[in-house]
């Protein structure tokens, strides 16, 4: 079952224990408090982690805040900022491999799709924001003010770094997210801390070792590991932070957005989602049932932007559903270096028994289980992936975020119908529309209170393009020129000549 591993993945195993990294060292952390990681595949613990106390945040925020404010980072000339983080690029490309299995035993994603979307994705967003590093741009401005006979004035926009930003990711897509904050961050001149989930600390240190590799000066990038209630708290608390970004479930991020606000510190959220996919008459079918497959069990439904409710037309409800039943049931469910899985576990079995919890509540409230709902009878936390039905729009497996291979069909009469029902949920982070008719995406694109709306596919990121959340979905965007404006602040200038 274990593949053969890399050889820079085996010697990074092998160490007998692995630190954090602050100010382009190797530091361990200053209490005993270990955390154990788990390979969710075969439940056994791969490694251990020290828990970082607020002393060792401390120690990696002043490490960023000496390389923020006396460093050579944020002065350098952009194109030397460009020129390491291409190389970082080029190096996360290049141990893509490493990366991948890391993920797989950490994490318990497909090892293919922890390849191309973590660490491939990883390196495509260093590379787009290195290129931004040299494009920031102020901009000049023409007053009002009456200047003093014989004087002028010449008014500018400077756009500047923020500062020391906090960065705390989820363990979904824990190097992809990580770079969808390093990368803007580092590229506008910022320094970072980055505090990994507990459940996948160990990609972010290789990511952060890849780093210092590629010529990043000690202390641009620090990675704490430890959890949430002790070393994420004390890094959003700290008063020495100037920026909070943030991913993770809305729960979290309210009450991060709270203590952040005991200093005003800026903050951005990327928050959990109950993502609406709306099927209508005039749609390709089979295409249509592929897509809200992909979007739902990809991953183990383990996606901010899964396609978690299926509106679909009356008249071909039945058909599409069980189109989707069928193609769940012929997912084959396995361990993630088999190359023909295409399900792997979900996360840990904490999470597990969320998710089956919500499977329980659906059957529970009189949802319809149309296919699957069963945990996998071997080691590992293994589940169907599973698809209700329900007329009610209001049941609590339709209206919270579950983030397992869990989907719910609900049938809509017609556009007013689908549009009402897909946004009568608190969240609005993605949406997907699948119609052939341009009029009907037209007014579903105006009237969904979501950041993406995809039409006629599932919802995927791409650097360019900005990701965010309407209402409890999040503050903020991330990606594209937006997610690199987060971690600039402008200043306004006068000058009277
Ligand atoms: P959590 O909110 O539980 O945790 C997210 C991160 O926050 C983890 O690193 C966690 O650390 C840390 N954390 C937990 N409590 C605190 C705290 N009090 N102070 C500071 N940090 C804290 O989310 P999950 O890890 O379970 O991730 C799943 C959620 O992420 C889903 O809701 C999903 O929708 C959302 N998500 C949103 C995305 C978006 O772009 N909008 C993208 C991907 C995921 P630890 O794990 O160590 O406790």
């Amino acid at each position: 079952m274990m593949p053969t591993l890399t050889p820079r993945l085996q010697r990074f195993l092998d160490r007998n224990s692995h630190s954090m990294i602050i100010d382009g060292d190797s530091i361990a952390v200053s209490s005993d408090q270990t955390i154990a990681v788990v390979n969710p595949a075969t439940e056994e613990v791969i490694a251990h982690v020290g828990l970082a106390s607020a002393g060792d945040v401390d120690r990696a925020v002043s490490s960023a805040r000496l390389a923020f404010d006396n460093g050579p980072w944020r002065t350098m000339a952009p194109m030397d900022r460009e020129r390491i983080l291409l190389r970082f690029a080029d190096l996360v490309e290049e141990q893509a491999d490493s990366l991948a299995q890391l993920i797989t035993l950490e994490n318990g994603k497909l090892v293919g799709q922890a390849r191309s979307s973590d660490a491939i994705g990883a390196s495509k967003t260093l590379r787009y924001y290195a290129g931004w590093a040299t494009k920031i741009e102020g901009s000049t401005l023409d007053l009002s003010l009456k200047q003093k006979p014989g004087k002028q004035n010449f008014a500018f926009i400077r756009r500047e770094p923020v500062g020391v930003v906090a960065a705390i990711v989820p363990w979904n897509f824990p190097v992809s997210i990580a770079a969808w904050k390093i990368a803007p961050a580092l590229a506008a001149g910022c320094t970072v801390v980055l505090k990994p989930s507990e459940e996948t600390p160990l990609s972010a240190l290789m990511l952060g070792e890849l780093a210092l590799e590629a010529g990043m000066p000690a202390g641009v990038l620090n990675v704490l590991t430890g959890d949430g209630a002790t070393t994420g708290a004390a890094l959003v608390a700290h008063p020495d932070i100037d920026k909070v970004t943030f991913t993770g479930s809305t729960a979290t991020g309210k009450q991060i957005g709270k203590s952040a606000m005991d200093h005003l510190t800026g903050i951005s959220l990327e928050l959990g989602g109950k993502s609406p996919v709306v099927v209508f008459d005039d749609a390709d079918f089979e295409e249509a049932a592929k897509g809200i497959a992909a979007g739902i069990f990809r991953n183990q439904g383990q996606v901010c932007v899964a396609g978690s409710r299926v509106y679909i037309q009356k008249k071909h409800f039945d058909r599409v559903l069980q189109d989707v039943c069928d193609l769940g049931k012929k997912m084959r469910i396995s361990h993630g270096f088999d190359p023909d899985a295409d399900l792997g576990p979900l996360v840990s079995s904490q999470h597990l028994e969320r998710v089956k919890s919500y499977i329980g509540k659906g059957v529970e409230e009189g949802a319809v289980l149309e296919s699957g709902g069963k945990q996998v009878a071997r080691t590992g936390y293994f589940l169907e992936p599973t698809v209700f039905s329900s007329e009610d729009n209001q049941k609590v497996i339709i209206q919270e975020e579950i983030f397992g291979p869990v989907l719910v069909g609900v049938p809509f009469d017609d556009i007013e119908d689908a549009l009402q029902k897909a946004n009568d949920t608190p969240f609005g982070l993605s949406s997907s529309v699948w119609t052939q008719n341009i009029n009907t995406a037209h007014q579903m694109i105006d009237g969904l209170k979501a950041g993406w709306v995809f039409v006629n596919a599932p919802g995927r990121s791409d650097p360019n393009l900005p990701l965010g959340g309407y209402k409890q979905s999040g503050i903020g965007r991330e990606l594209g020129r937006q997610g690199l404006y987060q971690f600039t602040t402008t200043k306004s200038v006068n000058i009277v000549y």
